[in-house]
């Protein structure tokens, strides 16, 4: 079985279906990180495609600012003037979706939240010690987070607390060791923070334990021409040029 990973989609639907079309082939299922909305033009469009690809999904710190479960004067300026321009445009069906969907999921195989286990939404695991609170929670040996927009891959051997971290930003096979725990995460689908404005995703094919990730190339001008036209702040459409 092969699961494919979005995370941090963020209304950017060229960025989304690029990604689609690089993982259908291989797809069997779906897993979405949240962040589905928020800085981009298209939130209703992305919640629909997302809805339509019947992912498992966990919601975001963008997801809930969008409808009302978090304060966006939390956020920085450009980020909540995304918020309110989403809160705007965001259809009552969208709406809807977004507030059935839970903090943290748990498979038989994995568990997965936007950000990390001890704060599902909004932690973020960025380093190894800001990777031990989620260790210590995990009911499984294998975690997918997003929220940091940044692919990594944090490992620690069982009944160890020692963590290993390495960014796999330029894509790439990570194969998982019997022994070993794990926290993945795919890098954002619609707003790089690496340098590398592809769209970042992944695949975790189940019997070969190995999780994929995958840097798609899309159209980021015609998602900036929107954005531009939309009245989004200019830094949060000029960025996605440079993945930062
Ligand atoms: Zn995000």
């Amino acid at each position: 079985m092969t699961l494919a990973i979005l995370s941090d989609i963020h209304a950017n639907l060229e960025a989304l279906q690029a990604c689609i079309e690089r993982l259908s082939p291989v797809a069997d299922r779906y897993l979405c990180l949240g962040d589905v909305v928020g800085y981009g033009p298209n939130p209703n469009e992305c919640c629909e495609v997302i809805q339509n690809l019947h992912c498992v999904a966990v919601v975001g710190n963008h997801d809930q600012a969008a409808i009302g479960q978090i304060d966006p004067s939390w956020f920085n300026p450009l980020a909540a003037a995304a918020v309110r321009w989403t809160q705007e445009h965001l259809s009552e069906s969208s709406k809807r979706w977004l507030l059935g969907l839970s903090e943290v999921v748990m498979e038989d195989a994995f568990e997965a939240a936007h950000g990390a286990l001890d704060y599902p939404a909004t932690g973020y695991i960025t380093d190894a010690w800001s990777s031990t609170p989620t260790f210590d929670l995990m009911k499984r040996d294998l975690c997918f987070v997003g929220h940091t927009h940044v692919a990594a891959v944090y490992a620690q051997a069982k009944g160890h607390q020692m963590v290993g971290v390495q960014q796999i930003s330029s894509g790439g096979s990570v194969e998982l060791k019997d022994g070993f725990r794990y926290i993945l995460n795919p890098g954002a689908v619609g707003q790089p923070r690496d340098g590398i404005p592809r769209a970042s995703c992944a695949a975790y094919n189940t019997e070969a334990r190995v999780v994929t990730i995958m840097r798609v190339d899309y159209p980021v001008q015609i998602t900036q021409r929107k954005m531009r036209d939309a009245g989004l702040p200019e830094l949060l459409w000029r960025r996605l040029a440079v993945g930062r």
